[in-house]
């Protein structure tokens, strides 16, 4: 299964961490002026499908998606 982010929808809330720390770590931009979110791991396997379904429905930004 493959996740994407949309860093242009970011805005570092977090909600994705807090539901699947496995996949989500939200990182500040190297300047310190803005929190965004980074994959752990890029292709997670299927283990950990409800979890990234649930970070995708509660991302605030709609900046998450499933590929697959
Ligand atoms: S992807 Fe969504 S929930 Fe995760 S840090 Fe960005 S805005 Fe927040």
């Amino acid at each position: 299964m493959g996740v994407k982010t949309d860093l242009d929808l970011c805005q570092g809330h977090g909600m994705c961490e807090d539901t699947a720390p496995e996949v989500f770590r939200v990182v500040e931009s190297q300047d310190g002026s803005y929190d965004h979110v980074e994959l752990v791991i890029a292709e997670p396997d299927e283990g950990l499908r409800e979890k990234i379904e649930e970070a995708v429905r509660f991302c605030p930004n709609r900046a998450l998606s499933i590929e697959g």
